[in-house]
């Protein structure tokens, strides 16, 4: 039996992205599928916003972090995002490991931009992967990209 972990859907191939394309992790889809029973999870689409949508990001608001649209800044969409963590709280429990979309403002676990006045800082972390390594903290959790390095990655396939 193969190990269940979840992943961002956009890096299965699946067309969500706000955009309506995606973003296929090669590696992932040729290499650690022999290991891992895939289970993607695509927040924004779970939270309702279409395909194809308003881009979102983060932005520092009255020293909170808020996800809004990018043209629409009273599409904020933070709460939701946090919700839809907590309410597949028992689809969590069911998986030992999470690969998440990096630089994404719902799903990047790191480095991901806040916009603040017209420079972004690079200190954010997605809202939805936030609240699910909160919920969570002692679940392996990746980002993609990080995957790429043979350390990380074989760290994360032992703690799976
Ligand atoms: Fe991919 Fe996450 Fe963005 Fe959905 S919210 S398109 S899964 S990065």
């Amino acid at each position: 039996n193969k190990i269940k972990i979840g992943v961002s859907s956009c890096l299965l191939g699946e067309n969500v992205r706000f955009d309506g394309g995606h973003k296929k992790n090669q590696y992932l889809f040729n290499t650690l599928s022999h290991y891992f029973d895939f289970h993607p999870f695509c927040p924004e689409v779970a939270i309702g916003l279409g395909i194809p949508r308003e881009p979102i990001r983060l932005v520092a608001k009255d020293e909170k972090i808020k996800c809004v649209g990018t043209k629409n800044e009273t599409l904020d969409v933070t709460d939701k995002l946090k919700a839809i963590a907590d309410e597949q709280v028992s689809w969590h429990t069911n998986i030992s490991g999470y690969i998440l979309k990096k630089d994404s403002p719902s799903c990047g676990m790191e480095r991901v931009k806040v916009y603040n006045g017209s420079m972004p800082d690079r200190k954010g972390i997605g809202i939805y992967a936030k609240k699910l390594m909160d919920n969570f903290p002692d679940l392996p959790i990746e980002e993609e990209g990080r995957l790429n390095d043979s350390v990380l990655r074989e760290n994360f396939i032992q703690r799976v």
